[in-house]
């Protein structure tokens, strides 16, 4: 009987227990606060990620670790290390957890990516805005999801308000100033890398965001062949670079042409969530495949998939699971503002089917600004 231990009980953390069950497998969590949502589905921990009484616990009971938490200190992450297996390893952890030196690698990988200047104070502050003008967006280098701890800047006339909004943080998780793309489409790609180096990639996702946190993603992208094997080439040199094991998501932006990155998640993503239905293995099967070292399974896509992101409350499930490909997750979560409480995935077998689908549940719930620019990209 394998254990895997999971660092994090989120909604991925869940769904990774779901995909995991036929594999015969037993899961652990280790979670800070008592009711994160994986723990309805398996056993878990409650602790702090620092306290190594829970590490060493955590540590005697489970044959490998991975994460559902992107923010896990890495020291943590390394304590575990020295004792039981952890994948993705602990410095490719490290690496996509800050901004600076994620954007740093991927230069060095001749990567393109938006100009970006660490910021360590108000001067520093104002002298890379000079230099890369505005609009341009003050993030926070660690710690920041689903958009927070980020301030847009555009002009300069907002300088001041963003270095009240997130100044103090620059001696604590550190700031990073970069120049706004002006974007025609966002991307991800979502890949796997095996104990012995086997990468595997699902087909290009588009993603579309509001207020920061994902909305809807597709795949396969439509209009995007061009870029793919670039794409792909990128995702693979990082994770080569990074001896990465798992899953990890790399977001890209086109702009006119030009393919950059923004960050890498090095977890199971929220865009290739469409893959439980949508393709032949899902990232969360493929990613236990990897950290186990067992087979990879086949990535194809079945059809086209389009994934919407239930942000803040559960909507009305009904209309989703008429649809002849409708699936459903809600993952259990307290409803708040801001808050990712479920998703569904419409998959169809052409794309005209998908876009039907996505109109017509997209009435039914009134989330026409949801599915509309989907349906756009399905014409
Ligand atoms: P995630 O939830 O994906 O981890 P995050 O909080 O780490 O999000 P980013 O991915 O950096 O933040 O930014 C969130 C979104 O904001 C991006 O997906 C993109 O839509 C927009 N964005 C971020 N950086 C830029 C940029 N330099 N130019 C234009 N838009 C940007
Ligand atoms: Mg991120
Ligand atoms: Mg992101």
């Amino acid at each position: 009987m394998t254990t895997v231990g999971i660092l994090g009980g989120g909604q991925l953390a869940r769904m990774m227990a779901l995909s995991g069950a036929p594999l015969g497998l037993r899961f652990l969590l280790l979670d800070n606060v008592t009711d994160a949502c994986a723990g309805q589905f398996a056993p878990m921990l409650v602790g702090d990620y620092r306290d190594e009484a829970i590490l060493a616990e955590f540590a005697a009971k489970v044959d490998v670790a991975t994460f559902d938490f992107e923010n896990v200190p890495a020291e943590s992450a390394r304590w575990l290390n020295a004792r039981i297996p952890v994948f993705p390893n602990p410095d490719a952890l490290a690496v996509s957890q800050d901004r600076l030196a994620e954007k740093t690698l991927f230069r060095e990988l001749d990567i393109d990516v938006p100009d970006f200047r660490d910021i360590t104070g108000f001067d520093a502050l104002r002298a890379a805005i000079a230099e890369l003008g505005t609009p341009c967006i003050l993030k926070t280098r660690r710690l920041g999801y689903d958009g927070k701890g980020q301030f847009r800047i555009r002009s300069d006339a907002d300088i001041d308000a963003a270095w009240q909004a997130l100044g103090a943080q620059a001696a604590t998780v550190g700031l990073i100033l970069e120049a706004f793309v002006p974007f025609e489409r966002e991307i991800s790609v979502v890949a796997v890398r095996g104990r012995d180096g086997e990468f595997r990639h699902w087909a290009l996702t588009e993603n579309w965001h509001e207020q920061g946190v994902l909305s809807a993603s597709l795949s396969p992208a439509t209009g995007t062949a061009a870029f793919e094997a670039d794409a792909v080439a990128y995702a693979r040199k990082v994770a080569e670079k990074l001896d990465y094991v798992g899953v990890f998501a790399l977001e890209l932006f086109l702009h006119q042409g030009r393919l950059m990155a923004n960050e890498m998640a090095p977890r199971v993503h929220n865009s290739g969530h469409w893959t439980i239905e949508g393709a032949e293995t899902s990232q969360f099967q493929n990613h236990l495949r990897a950290v186990l070292g067992l087979p990879l399974g086949s990535t194809r896509s079945l059809g086209a998939s389009c994934m919407l992101n239930w942000i803040g409350a559960m909507p009305d499930a009904q209309p989703v699971l008429q649809e002849a490909g409708g699936h459903w997750h809600d993952y259990g979560k307290r409803a708040r503002a801001g808050r990712k409480v479920g998703h569904a995935t419409l998959r169809a077998d052409s794309p005209q089917a998908l876009a039907e689908s996505l109109a017509r549940v997209g009435a039914a719930l009134s989330r026409q600004t949801q599915v509309a620019p989907v349906i756009v990209r399905l014409a």
